[in-house]
């Protein structure tokens, strides 16, 4: 059937410049990486799923744990009827343009990761992939095809690997010797059998610099990383309140977090991708956490257009940045925390009051007071909470 699609596409006779010319073509598209596997999960991989979610790893992402989707991550012929084969492709991305320690000094700043600089990664690749796998038709002929980004129920890091893109890392992204890590993965399923390219090997040995640098533990053992205890997690999926054993540890970070990534000795001298697709914006680069968490809901959609961050809604972004407030030093920023603490979202005035507390290093008897009113008509159990130990951090500061 191959062959007489082949035939028919007028396109090269053999398996390998097969290969070489959908991977031609899918550079065109702005796909570096491109590589092929069968649609098939290996066993270390189901298992390494299974357990991640019977320990309650993904938090509140109770959808990864659905029966139905577990079913089609471990078995990717229930993601396409027919499928034979999967393009598993790496588009890459613009590094941090500055240093771990640049970060983490930057003071009154917030760090967003950096892959979410610029436009939504997830309507970019979405629109490449659809035009990548409508020309791929020309050499294969019509078949059956879908095409992936990150939020459906695919198994794509472990799809990578098979497919020789990059191993899973400590960290569990996934790494290619040349260009590090910084790249998006998507994935091309579709019903024509093409020769497999051989799987990647693993290239991390006895190093655990991810492991040593992650501010939250929350690499808990090579390979495995707790959602719950990850601040990627905790600033983007993660819905509530941020637990307050956790927030002193997370910096200044505020969507995301690259740390391990920086650390990475496969991320050392990566030459820069050739085109910057998604426009890395320079404010959205260590912006100003004064500016950040003066912005209403309005500001909040203007300055994130087109942007992932949007994506969280502006409680759950203000929260982050009242937490990297907190966690900053700069007392300066009390007047804008203190204006939050009227803020509608009871999300935003917890994490303001946790943050006030965390700034505030007199006894400040005008702000005693008003926490005590605001105990008093605070409705919110868990706003409520952070108002009485906010207090008695306040009376201890004598
Ligand atoms: S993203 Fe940050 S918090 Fe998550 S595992 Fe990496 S270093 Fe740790
Ligand atoms: S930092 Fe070291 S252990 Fe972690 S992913 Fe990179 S090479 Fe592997």
């Amino acid at each position: 059937m191959q062959n007489d699609n082949l035939r028919h596409a007028g396109m090269p006779s053999t398996q390998e410049n097969l290969s070489a010319t959908i991977r031609n073509m899918a550079q065109a598209h702005g796909f570096a990486l491109c590589r092929i596997t069968r649609p098939e999960i290996a066993d270390k991989h189901r298992k390494s799923l299974d357990d991640w979610v019977k320990n309650g790893m993904h938090g509140d992402m109770a959808w990864m744990a659905e029966d139905e989707r577990m079913s089609r991550r471990k078995l990717p012929e229930n993601m396409l009827k027919g499928v034979q084969t999967v393009i598993s492709l790496g588009m890459r991305y613009l590094p941090p343009a500055y240093s771990l320690t640049e970060a983490n000094t930057a003071q009154g700043r917030g760090v967003i990761s950096s892959y979410a600089q610029g436009d939504d990664y997830h309507d970019y690749m979405k629109k490449r992939l659809k035009a990548f796998a409508r020309d791929l038709d020309t050499v294969l002929g019509k078949h059956n095809q879908r095409v992936y980004v990150d939020t459906a129920p695919v198994l794509e890091h472990a799809l990578a690997e098979d497919a020789g893109i990059g191993w899973q890392g400590k960290h569990s992204l996934s790494i290619d010797r040349q260009f590090g890590s910084w790249f998006f993965l998507g994935e091309i399923f579709t019903s024509a059998s093409l020769q497999p390219d051989a799987p990647a090997t693993h290239h991390c040995g006895s190093c655990s610099a991810c492991i040593d640098v992650c501010p939250t533990r929350a690499i808990v053992a090579p390979f495995v990383v707790d959602a719950r205890l990850c601040i990627s997690y905790l600033t983007i999926e993660h819905k509530g309140i941020i637990p307050r054993k956790l927030r002193p540890l997370m910096g200044n970070r505020i969507y995301g977090c690259d740390d391990c990534q920086l650390v990475c000795p496969w991320n050392n001298e990566v030459a820069l991708p050739e085109n910057d697709y998604l426009e890395v914006r320079k404010e959205n680069i260590l912006p100003e956490l004064v500016s950040l968490l003066a912005l209403d809901e309005a500001d909040f959609r203007e300055f994130f257009r087109k942007s992932p961050v949007k994506r969280i809604g502006r409680a759950r972004f203000i929260r982050n940045c009242c937490v990297a407030a907190g966690n900053s030093n700069q007392e300066t920023l009390l007047p804008s925390l203190l204006a939050l603490l009227d803020d509608d979202s009871p999300l935003v005035r917890g994490h303001a009051v946790w943050a006030v507390g965390r700034l505030e290093k007199r006894e400040n008897i005008v702000l005693l007071n008003e926490l005590q009113c605001r105990k008093n008509t605070e409705n919110d159990i868990e706003v409520h909470e952070d108002i009485r130990i906010t207090i008695r951090l306040l009376e201890e500061n004598v």
